[in-house]
């Protein structure tokens, strides 16, 4: 009998057996199977013996065969799915595994959203979003544009966790005068757990749609470990700075642009915010492959750089030390100078970070920073890395490379600030 997502199944290795839930798995060198505790193990394709079926999964007619009938009076919101943890579980009562894609299946997940708008789930992706590539974003904007059309009050994508930062980033570089909100949104804990985040920051998030005349790109998480408000952040200033916990999200160098108070239901902007504008919706939705991000590290060899050089690529964030700085000072170290300039003189653009996160990098403090903006490394101010990174690759998939250089200085999406005031800070 061949196992099937949802079936109890025994995984049978040289050293082990394995008994849960077989989960959905798009990967085909893997068996992903959910333990009884609610963990997930990956299992390699090869080492199993032996995949054997407990018992089938018994699909539950529940209610959510029911039609969810349109309410006029109420605002419709797109919710685009991606994947992540977001909207998937498993039903421990029938043991199988409930695709939450439909609008019914959505609904009944999740019933609190019905009372705020009408929903339309839409299925983009069902991946993890480390897997992420240039060209889901690409899908992700036709649907937004899709969804447009269709005269959406607002858009919900949910998101895996783990890049959806840069992929709100990436967003809102592709749309200029976006005439409805599109708010992203994960979660740390998934749905199948008594803990989880996903509910509040999906509720918050469509609240938040209805309710103002935000429009543009946010993110939409918890504020704090407790479940009474959630944040909405900037797109191109957010970074994922806990691995699980569920405020994980962070504005840097910047502030939130809103509270949505979960008990309340009430709105508190804390920043000022894009609302609608008169001009045409204007959508650049290329990103250039060939951009890299290179850390700084010491003992760094320039072979890394030397690499980007040989295979023609256009575009490199170096995330230096402290106020942005490369391993170039000593003479052991001139040929990391000398291979950054080989970058840029075969025609590459090479930008400057730092890996303190918060703060910004200066050109003319240290010899070491004028080194770099001698040769012409340009400076990524207080941008983050991955935003810096979103940006250039999207910059050289739409613009000439004179252009996106300059483009590379300027403030686009709030993603640099002229000057900080020093309290954008963990608190
Ligand atoms: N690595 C997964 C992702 O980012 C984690 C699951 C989640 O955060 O939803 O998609």
């Amino acid at each position: 009998m061949t196992a099937k997502p949802g079936d109890r199944v025994k995984v049978i290795t040289k050293d082990e057996i394995k008994e849960g839930i077989l989960m959905p798995n798009e990967e085909t060198d893997s068996i992903i199977i959910k333990l009884d505790n609610g963990y997930n193990i990956g299992i390699d394709n090869k080492k199993a013996k032996e995949i054997k079926v407990i018992e089938k999964y018994k699909a539950k007619e529940t209610t959510s065969k029911k039609e969810i009938k349109k309410d006029n009076k109420k605002p419709t919101i797109s919710i685009l799915h991606t994947g992540g943890t977001i909207a998937s579980k498993v039903d421990y009562e029938s043991g199988g595994v409930v695709a939450s894609f439909s609008d019914e299946d959505f609904v009944n997940m999740f019933p609190e959203v019905k009372k705020i708008a009408n929903i339309k789930s839409i299925l983009v992706s069902n991946m993890m979003s480390e897997d992420m590539r240039f060209f889901h974003y690409k899908k992700m904007s036709d649907s937004i544009v899709k969804a447009i059309k269709d005269k959406v009050d607002g858009i919900i994508i949910g998101h895996g966790t783990d890049t959806l930062a840069l992929t709100a980033a990436a967003l809102s570089f592709v749309f200029e005068n976006l005439p409805i909100p599109v708010i992203l949104v994960g979660s740390q804990r998934s749905t199948d757990r008594g803990s989880t985040d996903a509910g509040v920051n999906l509720i918050c998030a469509a609240e938040f749609i209805i309710k103002t005349d935000f429009i543009g790109v946010g993110i939409c998480m918890h504020e704090n470990t407790s479940d009474n408000s959630c944040l909405i952040l900037p797109a191109t200033k957010t970074k994922k700075l806990h691995t699980s916990r569920r405020d994980a999200f962070k504005a840097v160098n910047d502030k939130a642009i809103a509270r949505v108070n979960y008990e309340t239901k009430k709105i508190e902007f804390l920043k000022k915010y894009e609302k609608k504008s008169k001009e045409k919706l204007i959508i650049r939705d290329k990103f250039e492959d060939k951009v890299a991000i290179i850390k700084s590290y010491p003992n760094m060899f320039p072979d890394l750089i030397d690499t980007l050089t040989q295979k023609g690529y256009k575009g490199v964030v170096l995330e230096g030390t402290g106020i942005g700085l490369m391993p170039t000072n000593i003479k052991e170290n001139k040929m990391n100078l000398d291979a950054i300039k080989k970058f840029m003189d075969s025609g590459g653009i090479a930008v400057i970070t730092s890996n303190c996160i918060f703060g910004r990098v200066h050109k003319d403090i240290y010899s070491g920073t004028r080194l770099l903006k001698n040769i012409g490394v340009i400076s990524g101010q207080d941008m983050l890395t991955e935003t810096a990174f979103i940006k250039l690759a999207w910059l050289l998939g739409n613009f000439k490379k004179e252009e996106a250089k300059e483009l590379m200085t300027k403030n686009l999406k709030g993603e640099i600030n002229e000057r900080l005031l020093g309290d954008e800070f963990l608190d």
